[in-house]
């Protein structure tokens, strides 16, 4: 699928604001589309098989791959599949004692992550490759919700939403 060139003008704020409107629905659905720099950015489809010793993703099943795959795309918004996602997401804070000779504080806190699919036949823990794999979105996203949620943060999306964004957070600054 491409786009027509008309589609997008250089100037014009309505313009612009199809464009985004364009972008951020096929982002969403998982479909293929034109970024902002006019590059294409396939459609979304299950990676591959994870490498671990557990091999979590073949012990879900073809079908229940697919079945969690169309579900997450068959939300909404942004926002619907990163709460979705991160409810799949458990993390636990491991505090152990190792020797430092560099820093006073011998005791350093790590995160540990726990990552799971849910499907018809229930919620499954799998490794991280799988996760990613399953639902068919970037390292970086999995990274970006894991932190937030180890900071006890829900996930938000602020793009193309200037003044909105705003709004939250004065919402927040302010409790
Ligand atoms: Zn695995």
């Amino acid at each position: 699928m491409t786009f027509p060139r008309k589609l997008f003008p250089k100037k014009g704020q309505n313009q612009v604001i199809y464009k985004n409107e364009v972008i951020k629905g096929a982002r969403v659905r998982g479909k293929e589309y034109l970024n902002y720099q006019g590059i294409k950015v396939n459609q979304r489809t299950i990676g591959e098989p994870c490498r671990c010793r557990s091999c979590c993703f073949d012990k879900i099943s073809e079908g229940e791959r697919q079945e969690i795959f169309d579900r997450f795309y068959a939300l909404k918004t942004k926002n619907e599949q990163d709460a979705y996602m991160q409810a799949l997401i458990e993390c636990s804070e491991i505090s152990r004692k190792r020797p430092r000779v560099d820093q006073n504080n011998s005791k350093t806190k790590s995160k540990s992550y726990k990552y799971y699919v849910s499907s018809s036949s229930g919620k499954h823990c799998v490794c991280k490759t799988t996760l990613i794999s399953i639902h068919g979105v970037t390292v970086d996203r999995v990274r970006r919700l894991s932190k937030l949620l180890s900071m006890g943060k829900p996930p938000n999306d602020r793009r193309g939403k200037k003044t909105q964004g705003m709004q939250k957070r004065d919402r927040w600054s302010g409790k």
